[in-house]
C-alpha cells in the first residue's frame, strides 16, 4: 500500500474513533472523554490535509515549480501542529470549568469500553504508518503516525483516570486527566510546528549524509579539488551544490567524464540526492558575492 493509501485508511479510522469517543463522552458526560473526542476531530482534519499535501508532493516538476513540490509536506505538518495547539487550549478551558463545577459521571463502564476499542484501532494503525513513513521518508505520514501515538497514550491516561473515578469517587480526577491530555497535545503540536519551520528554512542535509558526501569527494580528490559545498533538504528530496576545480589543460571531454562519475557516486551514496557540480579550472574561483566567498 502506498503512502496515500495509509492516509486514506487513517481518515476512515479517524471517522470511526470520532463516533466511538463522542458516544463515550455522550454516555458518561466526562470532560476527559470529551477532550479525547476532540483530539480525534483534529486527527480527521490532519489526515485529510496530509493526504492533500502528499498528493501535491507526488506531482512531477512543472514550469512554475521546476524543483518539484516536495516542500508541500512541511505545510501539512505545520498545519497539523497549529490545529493540535488550538484543540489543546479548548480542552484546558473545558477542564478548568468542570473542575470548578464538578458533577457525577454516568455509564462509566460502557464509556471506557468504547474508549479502549478506539485506542486499540489507533495503536495498530499508527504502528503500521510509522513503519511505512520511515521506509519512504514521508514527513506527512510520520507526522500523522506520531500524532496517532499521542492519541493512544493520552487515551490510556484518560482511561486510568476514569477507572480511578470509578474506584474512589474522586470527580476531580476527570478534569485532571483532561488537562494531562491537553499538555501532552501541546508538546506534540509544538514539535510539529517547529519541524515544519525548520524544513521551510532550507536546513542542511543530515550529518550522516554530509559525511557520505565528503567521503565520496575524497575518493576523487587526487588531481581535482572540491569546494563551496552547500546542501539542503526539501521533503524527501536532497540537494548539493559544489565546485569541481581541475587542471586547466584537461579537455572538456575529460572533465565532463569525471564530473559524471562524481555525480553518480554521490547519488549512490545519498538517497534522493540531486547534485549540481560547477566545473572550474584549478586557479579560477566563482563567487556569488556571499560574505563567505569573500573571506
Ligand atoms: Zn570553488
Amino acid at each position: 500500500m502506498h503512502v496515500s493509501g495509509y492516509l486514506k485508511v487513517s481518515v476512515a479510522v479517524a471517522l470511526a474513533t470520532i463516533v466511538l469517543k463522542t458516544s463515550a463522552w455522550w454516555l458518561t458526560d466526562s470532560v476527559s472523554l470529551l477532550s479525547d473526542a476532540l483530539e480525534s476531530l483534529v486527527n480527521l482534519a490532519g489526515a485529510m490535509f496530509a493526504l492533500a499535501m502528499v498528493t501535491i508532493a507526488a506531482q512531477p516538476p512543472d514550469e512554475d515549480h521546476p524543483y518539484g513540490h516536495h516542500k508541500a509536506e512541511y505545510f501539512s505538518s505545520g498545519f497539523e501542529g497549529v490545529l493540535i495547539l488550538a484543540a489543546a487550549l479548548g480542552i484546558i478551558v473545558a477542564a478548568v470549568m468542570r473542575w470548578l463545577q464538578p458533577h457525577a459521571l454516568e455509564s462509566l463502564g460502557l464509556g471506557l469500553v468504547l474508549s479502549v476499542i478506539s485506542s486499540a484501532m489507533n495503536g495498530v494503525l499508527a504502528t503500521a504508518m510509522l513503519k511505512k513513513a520511515r521506509e519512504h521518508q514521508s514527513m506527512a505520514l510520520e507526522a500523522d503516525a506520531r500524532h496517532l501515538f499521542t492519541d493512544v497514550w493520552t487515551s490510556v491516561g484518560v482511561i486510568i483516570g476514569l477507572v480511578g473515578v470509578q474506584l474512589t469517587g474522586w470527580l476531580w480526577l476527570d478534569p485532571l486527566a483532561a488537562i494531562g491530555v491537553a499538555i501532552n497535545i501541546i508538546r506534540e503540536g509544538w514539535s510539529l510546528v517547529r519541524r515544519s519551520a525548520d524544513g521551510l528554512m532550507d536546513s542542511a542535509l543530515e550529518d550522516v549524509h554530509r559525511q557520505a558526501i565528503h567521503q565520496v569527494l575524497q575518493g576523487f580528490a587526487d588531481r581535482i579539488r572540491f569546494d563551496h559545498l552547500v546542501t539542503r533538504r526539501a521533503g524527501a528530496r536532497r540537494f548539493a551544490d559544489l565546485h569541481m576545480h581541475m587542471p586547466a589543460d584537461w579537455t572538456l571531454q575529460r572533465a565532463a567524464t569525471v564530473r559524471e562519475d562524481v555525480e553518480q557516486a554521490l547519488m549512490r551514496a545519498v538517497p534522493g540526492l540531486r547534485a549540481s557540480i560547477q566545473m572550474l579550472p584549478m586557479d579560477v574561483e566563482a563567487h556569488f558575492g556571499d560574505e563567505k566567498d569573500l573571506e
